[in-house]
């Protein structure tokens, strides 16, 4: 059986890879950077310092589906862009910038 969730106007299998930090992974902290990489995956991120391979984890889709924005605050989000939390439910849509590695 195959299932679907949608999320930012896209329709995303539960069971693709989603790159996730250790913070959402636990539930410590809510999503503030979601980024929609080139291959399609999602990365989400809770905007505090991740720079170690080890600060993240590779799950699947369907178990962060209901930590994520909804369609309301977050209605659209292209491959290769980028959006930020900049206040409560207001998402800044932008392509990826890769400036602020490291
Ligand atoms: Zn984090």
């Amino acid at each position: 059986m195959t299932n679907y969730v949608t999320f930012a106007g896209h329709r995303v299998l539960t069971n693709s890879v989603c790159i996730i930090c250790k913070h959402i992974f636990s539930r410590e902290s809510a999503p503030k950077l979601i980024l929609h990489e080139e291959d399609g995956t999602f990365q989400v991120t809770c905007g505090n310092g991740h720079f170690d391979a080890a600060d993240f984890n590779v799950v699947g889709f369907g178990h962060i589906s209901d930590v994520l924005p909804n369609s309301d605050e977050l209605a659209y989000l292209p491959i290769g862009h980028e959006a930020e939390e900049v206040r409560d439910g207001v998402w800044d849509v932008k392509i990826i910038s890769t400036d602020d590695e490291n």
